[in-house]
């Protein structure tokens, strides 16, 4: 059993290979983001105090992300192991998720840092798409659907995240690489940090994700 922090900038692609992998391995995938659009999608009161900070690509505050962590936790489905997709994203939520994840009697077993370049990461952001059903992810050139507008595996319609816009991708990574150098600093310490080169293709990167996850 696994459970695995997958680390990186935002477009690195760990939406993608967090999925891939969950399915893989039989493992929870556990997408901060998502539960976040999901709440803002559902106007609960989560949604209504994370929505501001979304759109201008900051961080919601690491109060609403423990709260949301510690509830996602009480699920079932993540004794099987699980897969954490843009949590932590800072210090302070590290050392949270170490408590939470202690609290049920486990441990972090591998974090993986997804490494790629600006320019990679602007282009993959900004052609992204999103399925609004089952949360599949292509992308206007790299991935497309085979049928316009519409997701490969559900049917679901597809559309583009209301922070996947030039500037505000341009805020995100700014926001990234100012907590980024701190939690991989911490998660070296512990032995448990691996850097996978992350510009290539899909397949190729999953590939080398599975390989450290044996
Ligand atoms: P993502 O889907 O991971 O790119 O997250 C989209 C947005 O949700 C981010 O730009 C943040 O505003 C918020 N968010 C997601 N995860 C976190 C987190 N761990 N801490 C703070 N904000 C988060």
């Amino acid at each position: 059993m696994m459970r695995i922090v997958l680390l990186g900038p935002p477009g690195a692609g760990k939406g993608t290979q967090a999925k891939a992998l969950a399915e893989k391995l039989g493992i929870a995938h556990i997408s901060t983001g998502d539960i976040l659009r999901q709440n803002v999608k559902d106007a609960t009161l989560l949604g209504k105090e994370a929505k501001g900070f979304m759109d201008r690509g900051l961080l919601v505050p690491d109060e609403l992300l423990s709260k949301m962590l510690q509830d996602r936790f009480t699920q079932g489905d993540v004794k099987k192991g699980f897969i954490l997709d843009g949590y932590p994203r800072t210090l302070a939520q590290a050392k949270t998720l170490e408590e939470v994840v202690k609290l049920k009697g486990m441990e972090i077993d591998l974090v993986v840092y997804l490494d790629s370049s600006d320019s990679v990461i602007i282009q993959r952001l900004s052609g992204r798409l999103v399925c609004s059903k089952c949360g599949a992810i292509f992308h206007i050139k790299n991935m497309p659907p085979q049928k316009e507008g519409l997701c490969d595996k559900c049917g679901g319609s597809l559309y583009q995240r209301t922070d996947d816009k030039v500037d505000t991708i341009k805020k995100r990574l700014e926001v990234y690489k100012k907590e980024a150098a701190v939690l991989i600093k911490y998660y070296e310490r512990q032995n448990k940090l691996y850097r996978v080169a992350a510009d290539g293709k899909a397949s190729d990167v999953l590939a080398k994700i599975a390989a450290l996850a044996k």
